[in-house]
Formats: structure tokens, sequence, C-alpha cells
């Protein structure tokens, strides 16, 4: 797995060469350079990253590889909503992965589903892989990775045992192809359809009334296995094993990392505000001087910011002259694991209180026990 850094504006001309430049349609945005030449600012990099497969990757024994980036893409969406969830400017992973055989190609994408179950769970989210469409992308073999929530925009059914299957994989081999097709097998086999793959007579026969779930999804990752729809026509060749020249097999991957934040926040949160999962919050610790300008409470606040912060944890210091009610509700708004409050009363005493924002539980410390604290609760299972 290689990360590189591709442009976001490309030259029509490789799109001419895929036949996707006439069959994208009007989300693609188009612009000519000085010198008349046609550009476009790229939705997705299936062309460009076939053209640099096929100038660098020569030889079978230059396979398998999985090349991928993070930038953004500009898709002129007829109607862009909800911010980040759907913009017409967007920050997406995209990987794409290179074989020599089919076989090896379906290893590559069940090795990158395994990989997506493993993020999205280290991201603290159920994203549920559903058979899918494969659109403009093209294909023979494909999942969206779908998350619950009322706002979503596709319409999903499945099988609601998947929710307690579907579980994220940590420590295991990557590279063993009897783990990767049971992970596959596991979490392909129950029924689980967006709606252009939905088949009703299927879903009530394969589950039982009681199982049967559809709702909403926001879709987060999209994988496709499309063979040499791309190499084909762009001539991505490599030398095999008797010198003849073979198009590797392709398939492309893509998480939308800006949607991400909004689907985070849609699938966690409460009526006081987001409640950020420990691997993505933006800062680990709220901290909150409830009377500034009080020496006592001022000190021990200073204290602790800088004790946090040689511990090696971000700390958001909320040290302004508001009222403590409304420090508390920004904290829980802006949704921090944990919450460490310095009141008058307290800092008397040496107490300061810790509040865990997803189950509200508090406890009372000493200001080193509660860094220690803080510090532990990081270190555990990240
Ligand atoms: P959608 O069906 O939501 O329009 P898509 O199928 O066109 O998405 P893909 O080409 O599969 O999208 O892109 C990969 C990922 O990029 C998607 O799974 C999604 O998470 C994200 N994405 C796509 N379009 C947008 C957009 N306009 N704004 C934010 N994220 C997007
Ligand atoms: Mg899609």
């Amino acid at each position: 797995i290689v990360e590189l850094l591709m442009p976001t504006i490309q030259a029509a001309d490789l799109w001419k060469q895929s036949g996707r430049y006439d069959a994208y349609g009007p989300e693609m945005l188009r612009f000519t350079d000085r010198h008349e030449r046609e550009m476009l600012y790229g939705p997705t990099n299936e062309e460009m990253i076939t053209d640099i497969a096929k100038n660098t990757l020569k030889s079978y024994k230059h396979l398998p590889k999985i090349l991928y980036h993070m930038q953004w893409k500009f898709r002129d969406e007829i109607r862009p909503r909800f911010g980040v969830m759907r913009g017409r400017e967007f920050l997406m992973k995209d990987a794409y992965s290179f074989d020599l055989t089919v076989d090896g190609a379906e290893l590559s994408y069940k090795k990158m589903m395994a990989l997506y179950l493993k993020i999205f769970s280290k991201l603290g989210l159920v994203a549920i892989p559903m058979k899918a469409d494969t659109g403009p992308i093209g294909g023979d073999l494909s999942h969206e990775f779908l998350v619950l929530a009322e706002t979503g925009e596709s319409q999903v059914f499945l099988d609601k045992t998947f929710m307690k299957e579907n579980i994220g994989n940590t420590n295991i081999d990557y590279d063993n192809p009897e783990i990767l097709e049971s992970i596959f097998k596991r979490n392909t086999t129950l029924y689980a359809a967006t709606e252009e793959k939905h088949n009703e007579q299927e879903f009530e026969k394969n589950v039982l009334p009681e199982n049967r779930v559809s709702g909403r999804g926001i879709e987060v990752g999209h994988i496709f296995m499309f063979g040499t729809k791309y190499s084909v026509p762009m001539g991505a060749v490599v030398a095999n094993i008797d010198g003849s020249n073979v198009p590797m097999q392709m398939g492309s991957y893509g998480i939308g990392v800006s949607r991400l934040v909004a689907a985070l926040i849609e699938a966690s949160h409460d009526q006081d505000g987001i409640i950020w999962n420990k691997s993505v919050t933006p800062f680990q610790v709220g901290l909150i001087n409830l009377r500034q300008g009080l020496d006592i409470t001022d000190n021990l606040s200073e204290r602790l910011y800088a004790g946090l912060q040689k511990a090696g944890l971000s700390v958001l210091y909320h040290d302004t002259d508001d009222r403590a009610g409304n420090k508390f509700s920004d904290i829980d708004l802006i949704g921090l694991p944990y919450r460490l409050a310095v009141g008058p009363k307290g800092a008397e005493k040496g107490i300061v209180e810790i509040k865990h924002r997803a189950t509200k539980e508090m406890i009372e410390l000493t200001p080193d026990d509660a860094i220690s604290y803080l510090v532990k609760e990081y270190s555990v299972g990240s």
C-alpha cells in the first residue's frame, strides 16, 4: 500500500481515453487552460491513477499494489445539502488496487472491505456493507458502507441481526486469504441492500419478519471491483511471466472523509449536543474555569491546562468570563468526551470534577489524580 498525492485538476484527454468524458454529465466541472486545453476538476481519479500505474507498474513482479491519496474532489451536485454531508467540494480518501488476475483483484477487494470495517469501527461507527449499484464508476462487484441515521439520504433494507455481526476486526493478518474470505462471508451473507439493489421477494424469503429493518442510511464509503474497464482502453498493461502483455485488474475504494464528520455527529449525539468518540474528538479534554478572575480557580486551571498538555493531551480551555452554566452547555454542545471543571469550593479543598460526556457519570479527584485518570482513559484501547 503506497500513499501518493494526485492533483485536483485533470486533463480531459485522460477521460476521453476511458470514454467517461461524455458519460459523466453535468456533475463534472469543465474548463480550459490558457492553451485552450480542456481540463476538469477531478470528481474521482480512476483515469489519472490508471495513467500513473501504466507508467510505473511494468511487470507482474510489481503487482499486487494499492495506491491511495486523500484529496479534494468537486462534483457539481444538483442539490448540495446539510453542509459537509453533500458538498460540491469535498474531501475523499480514494484507493485503487492493481492485480495480475481476477482472483488477485477479488482478494484485494476483500482486503479493502476488511480494512474498511476496521477503519469505521475505530471511528466508533457501525457502517454496514450493503450490495450497491456501481453507477458511473462501473464494475462487477460493489458494496456501499452505510451508517444508519434518520437524516440519511439512502433508503436501506437489512437483516437486523447484521448489526451485531458487523464487528470491526483489529488484530488480524490482512495478508491471510482465508481470514479475508471469512470476513467477507460474514459481512455479505446476511441481507443488506440499498434501494437500487433491493429485492422485496428475496428480502421476505431470507429474513424473518421480526428481523426485517428498513430505514435511512448515510453512505460513508463505497468499494468497487471493475476488472479491466480502465486498463484496457487506456493500455495499462504489465508483462506477465511468459513475456506477454496483460491488462491490470483494478478496483477502487472511496471514503467520504468530510462527510464522515456529519455522519459521526448524526450517529452520536443527544439533546445537549455532539458526543465525540475518543478516537476522533477535536480535543481530548474540555477544561472549564467556573470562576474566571478568582485567583484560586485561575491558578488551578492554569496548572491543569499546562499539566494536561505536558501529559500529551489536547485541551480546549474555556477561560472566558461567561457564566458557569453557559460554559457547561458550551462544552456539552461541542461534545468532548471528558469535561474537567474547576470551581471555587473544590479548588479550596483541592478537588476538581470530571464528567463523562457519553454516560454523564461524574467523579471528583485531586488535580494530579485527574490528570492521571484522563491520561489512562486515553491510553486504553487506542
Ligand atoms: P452519493 O451516492 O452519496 O452521491 P457516490 O456514490 O456518488 O455518492 P462515490 O463515487 O462512491 O460517491 O464516492 C465515494 C464516497 O465519497 C461516498 O461514499 C461518499 O461518502 C463520498 N461523497 C460522494 N459525493 C459526496 C459529496 N457530494 N459530498 C460529500 N461526500 C461525498
Ligand atoms: Mg456511491
